[in-house]
């Protein structure tokens, strides 16, 4: 999963890119408003995010400007406000504005990651916490993957394009669309990182699970 995070902070910006990227997340960060806007602006069709992480304090644009802004445009990108302003008024200009949660700094990054995880699982339509295809199992809070209930061992690149095939199960998804959700930038790719990752998640998965989709990319078996 894909995430925007905006803070001009940059000891909190280190830290909380740090540990997600250790959750598996690929993170992408800048500083202020105004390139917060620009990075949105980018998104198309093999780049997207699932969610952002938004102080209010900002250099250029404010927190609660981008907000406004994004908002405005129809962009319902999940946004959890990251704030050191922990006034009530506070707090309801932001959920106001279009935020779906707040943490107030300082901030614990389990509470974080637990914040983030239940706001895409709304954005999802789904109320448990564990997601299911077929004989799989995925528990995103864990990283624990199961097969027919027996527990498999996945690396962090391996899960990640995992959850993002299992995010969107009719879907097709690109090369470029996996990668972008396994990626931030800065990140090194290499270049056939996708394939090379697909190939040990049916090793370990069953060779049914992914199906190659010519041309377009990669897909979920339905019938398991
Ligand atoms: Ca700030």
């Amino acid at each position: 999963m894909r995430v925007l995070l905006v803070e001009d902070d940059r000891m909190i910006a280190e830290g909380v890119r740090k540990g997600l990227r250790g959750e598996g997340w690929a993170v992408d960060w800048v500083g202020d408003g105004a390139a917060a806007l620009d990075a949105l602006a980018l998104v198309g069709e093999s780049h997207s995010y699932d969610l952002m992480l938004l102080d209010l304090g900002l250099p250029k644009r404010d927190g609660l400007e981008v907000l406004r802004a994004l908002r405005g445009k129809g962009n319902g990108i999940p946004v959890l406000i990251l704030t050191a302003r922990d006034s009530v008024a506070d707090r309801v200009k932001g959920l106001d504005a279009g935020a779906d949660d707040y943490l107030v700094k300082p901030f614990d990054l389990d509470e974080l990651g637990a914040r983030m995880r239940a706001l895409l699982r709304r954005r999802a339509g789904r109320s448990a916490a564990l997601i299911q295809h077929g004989p799989i199992t995925l528990d995103p809070a864990t990283h624990e993957v199961k097969l027919s209930g027996v527990p498999v061992a996945l690396s962090a690149r391996e899960f990640a394009l995992l959850e993002a095939l299992l995010a969107r199960p009719g879907a097709v998804l690109s090369k470029a669309q996996l990668e972008e959700k396994m990626y931030g930038w800065g990140e090194e790719i290499g270049s056939n990182t996708v394939e090379v990752y697909i190939h040990a998640l049916r090793k370990k998965l069953g060779p049914e699970l992914i199906r190659n989709v010519r041309g377009l990319g990669y897909t979920l078996a339905k019938d398991l």
